[in-house]
């Protein structure tokens, strides 16, 4: 029978108050893990997943931790690459090592992917043997992503740095290749290993080294300036090219300069085509001149022995008259005629050179007084044929007025001459164009067909026999070159049998043109 009791007691007061520390701090860690953005879970060798924050359980698709825990961690990973998981993570995990950031694709719980890695230690017993492990999951997606844009626009500039034509170099502040293109490689004649070592002022001529030099000195003062500059480089065995060369400065983030890209362009062809078109226009310019000289020349010295036919054809007229016989007397009056019209035409041979080769500098010359200057001069035809000459209000332009004159009168001439037997109605009439003055001559003549609109400004080309109307068929040659050399065009409007308008342009501004 029991006979009494033995109490003991012993003070629990501190395992309580310890127990209750480590609960607190147990929680405090939970609540640490949960407001975790990576996701955490500690799992059994195999895979058993014993616990785990709430963000493993969002990461991977579980509605709780709940749910997450109990299944295997092997279920987590996308099927494609459960293998390399077990084969490479698993292993060493057994064997007591740790995996620092191991990327792989997560598999949700929906089914869907995506790019993921993991940091796992192993977890040991108290005698230190691997029972489980710990580990935390990241979604990388983003910086998968952005990885993947770097790649690619790192692929697409290769791609345009190779595939451009013009050469691009990379070199450093003391001028030595970094990096180059296969054009300029191309351009330069030189390998890849060859250009390696090469410093930009190899390329450079002799001559031209200071001139390059201070023109770098610039981009670099000047950061953010982008000079454009032709150049005649080196290429491989001496050889010179003309180069058009670009250049920019590359930055650091602090906005130090750390390089100088330069873009060059092979510019040779362009250069010699540009010194032919030079050389053609000049070899044209003389060739002109040349030409002026001769009809002035010639027609000036055709003068002389002609007015010898005519003078001695004249005496033979007056003092052989009653001896010839009829039929002399006109083979002498056809030969009168000829060396007239051949004075003429001399005459307007002299007149046309002297366009080019005696022309006057442009002054400022009102049209209302040539008008009334050239209807002067044509009185006599404007009263023969009892014409009629209106115009505009006419402005003051800057040309040579003398030329002016030449061609008012011309063209006003023309219209009183190729009439039927209408009373002969000119106007002059001037349009402002902005930049030129247009003016036109519009008359109630013959007209001209369309066909024939560019060959009446021809040298001696006319539509009529000389019975018809009189002339040399030089005029409107006059007028074209007159007009041409004020820096303007002259052409016809017309519709036969109601009359013609000739119009051309004269710039407000101008200087004489080239072929003046
Ligand atoms: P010309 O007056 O000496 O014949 P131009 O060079 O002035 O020489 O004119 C060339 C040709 O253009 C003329 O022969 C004529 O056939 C035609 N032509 C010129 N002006 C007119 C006009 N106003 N109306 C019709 N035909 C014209």
């Amino acid at each position: 029978k029991p006979s009494g009791l033995i109490l003991t007691a012993r003070d629990v007061t501190e395992r309580k108050r310890m127990e209750a520390a480590v609960q607190e701090s147990s929680e405090k860690l939970h609540a640490t893990f949960d407001a975790m953005q990576d996701g955490i879970f500690v799992s059994t060798l195999d895979g058993h997943i014993l616990d785990s924050n709430e963000a493993a359980a969002r990461l991977h698709g579980y509605a709780s931790k709940e749910d997450l825990i109990g299944t295997n961690a092997i279920e987590l990973v996308a099927e494609k690459d459960r293998e390399k998981v077990t084969n490479y993570a698993m292993e060493a995990i057994k064997e007591g090592g740790f995996l620092d950031r191991f990327e792989y694709t997560v598999l949700k719980a929906d089914g869907s992917e995506f790019d993921g890695e993991f940091t796992t230690v192993p977890l040991r017993n108290t005698s230190g043997d691997v029972v489980g492990w710990v580990s935390m999951t990241r979604d990388i997606t983003e910086r998968k992503r952005a990885e993947r844009a770097i790649r690619e626009s790192e692929e697409k500039l290769r791609t345009i740095f190779n595939s451009v034509r013009d050469g691009i170099i990379v070199v450093d502040l003391e001028g030595n290749f970094k990096e180059f293109n296969e054009a300029t490689m191309a351009m330069t004649g030189y390998s890849k290993e060859e250009l390696a070592g090469k410093s930009a002022l190899d390329f450079i001529l002799e001559e031209d080294r200071d001139k390059v030099i201070q023109d770098l000195s610039t981009t670099l003062t000047d950061k953010h300036t982008q000079s454009l500059t032709s150049y005649r480089l080196l290429a491989k065995g001496n050889k010179v090219f003309d180069a058009e060369l670009s250049s920019g400065m590359m930055l650091d983030s602090e906005g130090n300069p750390t390089a100088l890209i330069g873009v060059m362009r092979d510019i040779t062809d362009r250069k010699q085509m540009e010194e032919k078109l030079v050389k053609a226009k000049e070899d044209l310019e003389r060739s002109n001149r040349e030409l002026e000289q001769f009809a002035y020349v010639a027609s000036h010295d055709l003068q002389e022995p002609l007015r010898m036919v005519s003078s001695y054809l004249k005496l033979l007229e007056r003092r052989s008259k009653d001896k010839l016989d009829t039929e002399a007397q006109e083979f002498v009056d056809f030969a009168v005629d000829g060396a007239n019209r051949m004075a003429a035409m001399i005459q307007a041979l002299l007149t046309y050179s002297r366009v080019g080769t005696r022309g006057k500098p442009f002054e400022p010359t009102d049209c209302e007084d040539i008008l009334s200057k050239a209807l002067s001069n044509l009185q006599v035809a404007i009263e023969e044929k009892d014409a009629v000459v209106t115009h505009d209000p006419l402005p003051t332009v800057l040309a040579d007025d003398t030329q002016m004159l030449q061609l008012f009168q011309n063209l006003i001439g023309n219209g009183l001459k190729f009439q039927d037997n209408k009373r002969p109605e000119v106007h002059v009439s001037v349009e402002d164009q902005g930049e030129n003055w247009v003016f036109s001559f519009c008359d109630n003549g013959i007209g001209i067909d369309p066909k024939y609109k560019d060959r009446i400004f021809v040298v001696f080309e006319r539509l009529h026999g000389k019975g018809e109307y009189k002339g040399t068929g030089i005029g409107l040659a006059v007028c074209k070159k007159i007009v041409e050399r004020h820096g303007g065009q002259i052409w016809v409007d017309s519709t036969p049998g109601e009359g013609a308008t000739f119009s051309f342009t004269m710039p407000k501004e101008r200087k004489e043109s080239d072929n003046a």
